[in-house]
């Protein structure tokens, strides 16, 4: 094996990567855990499938080092790998759960966190497929556990409000999946896992993009089956991913970071 793919661990272990009594240790300080909740979905020709897991697990790590900075501990859980991600079946190799399943898995794993003595929970979002699904777990949870306390912060609105300011894309708002802030995201967290050799350039058809402004006021779901991302995008790349560079990867790591440290401390520690 190749030393550069051997396991390597960047920046606090999270629960997968510590021994029992490393996570013992943790609970005497913090009842306090981050679950990521991801996918295994194309993210075009240039990323790994598991790209937002891969971006869930290394957000969840510069919180736990981040909120230790402040003495504050948290724990990161392993991140659920398998998201709803239907919309990409019609690429090669995506593994989609149902809503009803990644319910069940949340809840499972919730149970057993929460048998360790863990009480406050960020579900944290690392697949924007998952949001709908998160949101009706955590609902559902806080009705099972009542001293249990769940957060789903969605950070994706906030970054996506820095992209003007941040990314080189004269697009900025027509950057989404696997464009220049993901691939720039996995550029700062994997780079051996990205080819930008095969990084594309695509932007969505106007008629097809479901981020253009609706003709209405107000937010309303549409979900129509046969329209996935093959039909929006022949690359699966929203966005023009070669202007990624992993500086811009750090920076939006930044906002993301420091954004979800303020939720945490302003929901669970400064209360
Ligand atoms: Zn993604």
């Amino acid at each position: 094996m190749s030393p550069d793919i051997l396991y390597t661990v960047k920046g606090p272990k999270n629960l997968f990567e510590m021994t029992w009594e490393e996570v013992e240790e943790a609970l005497e300080k913090t009842d306090i855990v981050i679950l990521p909740v991801g996918s295994v979905e194309q993210h075009g020709p240039h990323l790994p499938l598991g790209s937002d897991s891969i971006q869930g697990t290394d957000m969840a790590r510069r919180v736990v080092a981040e909120l230790a900075k402040e003495g504050i501990t948290v724990v990161a859980a392993p991140t659920i790998p398998f998201g709803v991600s239907h919309h990409h079946m019609k690429f090669p190799g995506p593994i989609t759960l149902s809503s009803d399943t990644l319910i069940a898995v949340i809840w499972e794993v919730v149970d057993s966190l929460y048998h360790h003595g863990f009480r406050r929970f960020v579900l944290l979002l690392s697949h924007g497929g998952n949001l709908k699904t998160m949101l009706v777990a955590a609902q559902d949870l806080s009705i099972e556990y009542p001293d249990a306390y769940f957060i789903v912060p969605d950070w994706i609105p906030v970054q996506s409000a820095m992209y003007p300011e941040v990314l080189k894309s004269e697009r900025p708002n027509d950057e989404h999946h696997s464009g220049e802030g993901e691939t720039a995201r996995m550029l700062a967290s994997t780079p051996n896992l990205v080819n930008m050799e095969k990084a594309p350039v695509y932007y969505v058809p106007v008629e097809l993009d479901p981020y253009q402004p609706r003709p209405y006021p107000g937010s309303v779901a549409r979900e129509h089956g046969e329209v996935g991302m093959k039909e929006m995008t022949p690359t699966g790349v929203m966005g023009n991913a070669k202007l990624a560079t992993a500086e811009t990867g750090e920076v939006l790591y930044g906002i993301i970071t420091d954004w979800l440290c303020s939720v945490i401390k302003a929901e669970f520690v400064e209360k």
